[in-house]
């Protein structure tokens, strides 16, 4: 099976479905799509963020990807936070992309209710671009939360984050952990959401929910068995 993620930023792949990279890697193709390129928002300018730095951020994210056992990562270097000034369709266009190069039989990417836009435009963009019609190959679409911004709308923005798809992760928790700690910009200590400790607890509590050691959730989006 050929599963792809579609992510915004890098990292969100390691904080929304690190774990299950990691378990569906063994048995499966997995490949990672980010479409920003990360980090830029933090300037006012976005020509002021040193071009070495994003070169980093990007090998990291090759790092992340190796280290969770995934084919490939496909950057595409969107403007970071300013998804919404893009139209629509040039997000579109670029998954399509994706999607007409790996024909991925499962997606995994955002919630559309987040706080961060990109996260919501990306959502957007994969539902746009995976349309049930006969000649696309998706047949399953999961959401993910991103720790520190699915939490963070408070439900007042596109509805609670309900999961209902559960992946066991307690063998490769650590892996996530791990290869979040590869994009060493991006980490924060506790108590912020990003933290080792909170990615832990994060697990822990998902998996008490449904009598696992370890899990991470996902909301079914859609999925189809022909
Ligand atoms: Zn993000």
């Amino acid at each position: 099976m050929r599963i792809l993620i579609v992510a915004a930023h890098p990292d969100d792949e390691v904080l929304g479905c690190g774990g299950t990279i990691a378990k569906l890697s063994r048995e499966h193709e997995v490949h990672i799509g980010i479409l920003g390129e990360g980090m830029t928002a933090r300037n006012v300018q976005r020509e002021d963020v040193d071009p070495k730095a994003l070169e980093g951020l990007h090998a990291r994210a090759r790092v992340a990807g190796h280290l969770l056992g995934s084919r490939s990562v496909l950057l595409e270097g969107l403007p970071d936070n300013r998804f919404d000034e893009l139209p629509l369709l040039d997000v579109v266009k670029r998954v399509e992309r994706w999607v007409n190069d790996l024909a991925p039989e499962v997606i995994y990417t955002h919630h559309q209710g987040d706080l961060n836009i990109d996260h919501v435009v990306t959502h957007r963009a994969v539902l746009t671009a995976t349309r049930p019609i006969a000649s696309c190959p998706v047949r399953e679409i999961y959401a993910f939360e991103v720790p520190s911004s699915t939490e963070w709308s408070f439900q007042r923005l596109g509805g609670a984050f309900c999961p209902n798809w559960f992946v066991g992760i307690d063998d490769t928790i650590e892996t996530k952990v791990q290869a979040m700690e590869s994009y060493e910009s991006e980490s924060r200590p506790f108590p912020h959401p990003r933290s080792p400790e909170a990615l832990r607890a994060y697990a822990r509590r998902w998996g008490s929910v449904v009598g696992l050691q370890a899990a991470e959730a996902f909301e079914l989006v859609r999925a189809v068995r022909p």
